[in-house]
Order: C-alpha cells, then structure tokens, then sequence
C-alpha cells in the first residue's frame, strides 16, 4: 500500500439507510448509522462479558476500558496536549454556566458576556444568580443577526473570564474564529464542536452538551486548561467541583456511563473520518447548498444573519407567513426532510446539518426548497 492511499480518508455516508428520514433536529440530532448499531450490540453484550452497556458497574474493569477509550478519543479529535484535562459530567450545557462561575470566579470578580443568542442570554442569566456579569456585546441591539468583531466587544479588562457562544443554534450565527478580548475565554461550543478546524488553545475552557455532535443528550463533555482548572474553588461541595472531576476522571458519583460510552464513539467516528479538519469543508459545502437556494429565492426565504456570519451546523431562515412556516415543514416532512421547524422562541425554519447528517439531505432540501419558492413566491 503506497502512502498515500494509507492516508487517503474516507467518507462518511451520504444517504441513510432504508426506513430512515434526512433529521434536521437541532439536538437530540442525527447521528452515524454505525455508531447507532454498535450501541445496538453493546446494549446486549459489552466487549463479550454477557453484560450490556447499561448493566455495566462503574468501577468494573470494562466501565475503565470505556472510559479510558472516550478520554482517549476526545483527545485525538480535539488534538489535545496533556496540558488539557477532559471531563464528562452529567447534565446539559446549561447548568455550566453557574458552575464555571461558581467554580472559578471570587465573589467580588465578575463575567464578560457576548449576548449573541438565545443561549448566550440565558447563559448570562444562569450566570448571574451567581457572580456579578456584565455584557459586553448585546446582540439585541442589532436583533442578533451578527456576531461581534472583536472592535464591538466592550472592555472585557478585569473580568475573570470572557463567555461566548461559538454557534448559535437558534439565530444561525457563528464566529469564524475566537475572539480577542483582554480577558481568558471560556466557550459555549455545544453546537459546533469539533465541526471543523477552531483555536481551541486561545481557551481555558470550552464546554458544550452531548446531544449534537457527541451524540447523547444529558451529558456534558468540558475540556479545560489543566493551569486553569488547579485555580477552581476547592470549598465546593465536591458535586460541583471541576477540579474534583478531574480527580475522580469524571466519575466521583455513578457517572453517566452510557453518555460517556456515545461520546467515545462519536468522537472516535469523527476522527476515523478525519476528524475537524476534514469535517469543516464537509459541513462547509453541505451547508452551501442550502445557503444557495436562500440566495435565489428572490427574497422569498429570508435569513435573519448578515451573510459573513453564517453558521454551517445550524441554517436559519424565515418565511413569509407562518402560514407558509407550517405548509413548508408539513410538505417538507412528507418528502423525508424532517425536523426543519425553527426554535420556538425564534419561528421559520430551522436545519441543523451537525457532523454526522449525510450530504445529500442539504441538496434534497435546497431543490425542495426551490419548488417550494417557485409554487408559494
Ligand atoms: N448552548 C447551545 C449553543 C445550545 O444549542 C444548547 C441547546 N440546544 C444549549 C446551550 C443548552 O443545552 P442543554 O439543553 O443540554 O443544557
């Protein structure tokens, strides 16, 4: 074998298979097919022991071997040193918020904020029933259609720590690349990590929920600057501590074994298909397809994101009506393209293209999108 088929990488599928429909779901969301049917064996018999994944004790020396594997994994995609530490703690994203706050911020400190989104806002409100915040970009000002330029990010000079959000899956914006401010950056990446090639070294710590592109919903994966980490509160009740966490690897209590397990197998197909590097012109050229037929619609689909902050995960748009809003979803979903309402708080359309949503759902959608225009324009 030459080298250079050795290194050739491979595919990821481009169609799901019969029975199954194109998922648009922003999260839970679609996952890889052969991630799905190892579970399916795993929960029967893990490793050959006669004892399924979710009858697995956590401090069996299987439950060690899948931990290490999903460690391990996160690792080779993230392309992480030994001066990060990676952790799994149950529950979603939005819990994190206060804890990182409680966990690294003295009482008299505060958090700078970019407000860019419906996540980020209820970021900045979790955060502050703990420490003092203060936002330093307010995305309603310009009714979120942009994320901020490092020019329009207030003084961050004094905060412990700068919170964004790297994708916003509601409004359909995302940042090209972290941004500089004078204070560390700590990174809401619940919908776009390992999406394509991102500084995840300009961060301290970048936390982000399972349900999209690590797969499993009610566990959340942080990876955190090991320097970063040792500053963390040690009075917490140790529940809440990071740096407790990361003594224990990830599991001081009965952990989420099997959120943990999908993780490792999620994190483990991105890298065997060549991880974000070969993912990010991927999710670049899937999400193009339908950021086209927005552009030729005359109008008709209108994107409420200045086009130099379009997201590739998360493609938001809206109709001319909410009439024409259920009409699209109800004919959309009789074609197999499921999953395409927008937020509840934000309405129109919605399609979340992550990682692991084969390539010709985006064409299938943007010529539906077509006939849809050209029948209802
Ligand atoms: N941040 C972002 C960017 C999200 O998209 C979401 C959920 N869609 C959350 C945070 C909240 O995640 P969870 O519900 O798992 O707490």
């Amino acid at each position: 074998m030459t080298t250079a088929t050795a290194m050739r990488i491979p595919e990821p599928p481009t169609t799901p298979s019969a029975g199954r429909v194109y998922n648009f779901s922003a999260g839970p969301a679609c996952m890889p097919e052969s991630v799905l049917l190892q579970l399916r064996e795993e929960l029967m018999d893990m490793h050959g022991t006669g004892i399924g994944l979710l009858e697995q004790s956590h401090r069996a020396s299987t439950y060690d071997r899948i931990l290490a594997e999903a460690f391990e994994s996160v690792r080779a995609c993230a392309g992480l040193g030994d001066d990060w530490e990676v952790l799994f703690l149950p529950g979603g994203s939005m819990q994190h918020f206060s804890l990182i706050a409680m966990n690294f911020v003295p009482k008299d400190g505060w958090v700078a904020f970019a407000d860019t989104g419906l996540w980020s806002h209820k970021g900045e409100k979790e955060t502050a029933c703990v420490r003092a915040t203060k936002k330093t970009f307010d995305g309603a000002t310009c009714r979120f259609d942009h994320v901020p330029a490092d020019s329009e990010i207030a003084d961050c000079a004094g905060a412990t720590y700068f919170c964004y959000c790297s994708n916003n899956t509601v409004e359909g914006t995302q940042f090209a690349r972290p941004p500089r401010v004078a204070a560390p950056l700590v990174c809401d990446a619940t919908s776009d990590i390992f999406s394509r090639p991102y500084d995840l070294a300009a961060h301290e710590l970048i936390f982000c929920s399972g349900q999209k592109n690590l797969g499993a919903s009610g566990i959340t994966m942080v990876l955190a600057r090991k320097s970063w980490l040792e500053r963390a509160d040690r009075s917490l009740p140790p529940l809440l501590s990071y740096s407790n966490f990361a003594k224990t690897e990830s599991r001081p209590n009965t952990p989420p074994t099997f959120g943990v397990r999908v993780i490792g197998l999620m994190s483990k197909w991105t890298h065997d298909f060549g991880g974000p590097a070969a993912f990010g012109p991927r999710n670049k050229a899937k999400a193009a397809h339908i950021y086209a037929a927005i552009d030729r619609s005359g109008g008709f689909y209108r994107p409420s994101m200045r086009g130099d902050c379009r997201s590739d995960m998360s493609i938001s748009f809206q109709l001319p009506s909410d009439a024409l809003v259920d009409r699209f979803v109800a004919e959309s979903e009789r074609e197999g393209l499921c999953g395409l309402r927008g937020h509840r708080e934000w309405g129109g359309i919605r399609a979340c293209v992550y990682n692991a949503f084969p390539a010709k759902g985006c064409a299938l959608l943007a010529e539906f999108m077509d006939g849809f225009a050209k029948k209802n324009g």
